[in-house]
């Protein structure tokens, strides 16, 4: 009996071996001959396109004169779902601290939909590496350069969100 099993467990493994090596060069041959599209690229030669509706990294949005539209009113903190801001100052003013921690955020779009000054929004920025975790975490100042300036073109919408003109 025990000789049975060994063989049927011999047996199950030379088949599946087999099975997945002749999956494995059907596919390569396949893909070699042009039969079916390469899905992966030559990454970093190559980049990837990302869809338009595919949200990136937060970013602030920021007046002419380059000051945050934050007012420091601590919601978007209060809804990240993976604590990746830590904000703190006075009401009604720019945060003395606002830090994003790009590790741990998964690009939601929370804070965006929460924020009821328009200060932050999401950015088409996909590409974020670092040797170090604690490069991922972005300052107030780090975030304000990276923030989006009003369009000169769009004065009169930029002026109607309460921006200043
Ligand atoms: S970004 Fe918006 S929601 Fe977050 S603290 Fe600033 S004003 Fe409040
Ligand atoms: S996009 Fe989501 S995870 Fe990232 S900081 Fe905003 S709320 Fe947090």
């Amino acid at each position: 009996m025990i000789l049975k099993n060994e063989y049927y467990k011999a047996k199950s493994l030379t088949l599946g071996v087999m099975k997945s090596f002749l999956s494995m060069s059907y596919n390569v041959i396949r893909r070699l001959y042009g039969a079916e599209k390469i899905t992966t690229i030559n990454y970093p030669i190559e980049s990837y396109l990302y869809s338009k509706n595919q949200m990136g990294l937060p970013r602030l949005v920021l007046d002419k004169k380059g000051r945050s539209l934050c007012t420091s009113c601590d919601a978007c903190q209060k809804v990240c779902p993976t604590n990746a801001l830590d904000i703190s100052g006075k009401e009604g003013q720019e945060p003395e601290v606002f830090n994003l921690d790009v590790g741990k955020c998964i690009f939601c779009g929370w804070c965006a939909d929460v924020c009821a000054d328009k200060a932050i929004e999401m950015s088409d920025e996909h590409i974020i590496a670092a040797h170090a975790e604690e490069s991922l975490i972005f300052s107030f100042n780090e975030l304000k350069s990276k923030g989006r300036r009003p369009n000169p073109e769009i004065k009169n919408q930029v002026n109607s969100e309460g921006m200043e003109g």
